[in-house]
């Protein structure tokens, strides 16, 4: 049949991108952790929501904290990445608000013409979305408010990742 489309999750590191590629992978396959950039490889797996089957891959993400040659060597496998990818899924944490490398990263999605969703995670709870205004900054669309953990907002992902199918 049809190649799958091929999602790819970008964001700075520690906002939930791991668990989202768990979520939608249906299988544990990347490491989630409490650390910042625990992801130095990218982690690819067949992953589905509802109806939708696809590709989904994980990356690393900068937080300005590592050395120059990790620093490189993230920012070229990002940029490989979003060659190969059909769909960007943008995603940053709406309880943090936005980084200095976030907009940097925005930038480089920017430049590529590839259509790109904005996710707002951990938007669960009272202190879920206190930030989340901050995203619009960005100046990538409007993100959907999700929670990867906890798995809501994921039926509005599907609304926007329908029309790409
Ligand atoms: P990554 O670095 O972007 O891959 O982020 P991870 O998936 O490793 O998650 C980083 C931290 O955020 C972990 O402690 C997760 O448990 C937590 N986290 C992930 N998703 C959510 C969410 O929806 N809500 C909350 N409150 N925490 C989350
Ligand atoms: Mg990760």
């Amino acid at each position: 049949g049809e190649p799958l489309l091929k999602l790819v999750i970008l964001g700075r590191p520690n906002v939930g991108k791991s668990t989202l590629f768990n979520r939608l992978a249906g299988r544990k396959l990347a490491i989630v952790h409490n650390h910042p950039g625990v992801t130095r490889d990218w982690r690819e797996a067949e992953g589905k929501l509802a109806d939708l089957h696809f590709h989904i891959c994980d990356t690393a993400g900068l937080d300005g904290f590592e050395s120059p040659e990790i620093k490189e060597q993230i920012t070229q496998q990002t940029s490989q990445l979003i060659q190969k990818a059909d769909i960007l899924l943008f995603m940053t944490d709406a309880r943090e608000g936005i980084t200095s490398s976030e907009v940097m990263l925005a930038q480089q999605a920017r430049l590529t013409e590839k259509p790109l969703i904005m996710i707002a995670n951990k938007c669960e709870g009272r202190e879920g979305r206190q930030n989340l205004y901050e995203v619009y900054r960005l100046g990538l669309g409007d993100p959907i408010p999700v929670s990867a953990e906890h798995g809501e907002g994921l039926d509005d992902l599907y609304q926007a990742l329908v029309p790409y199918f």
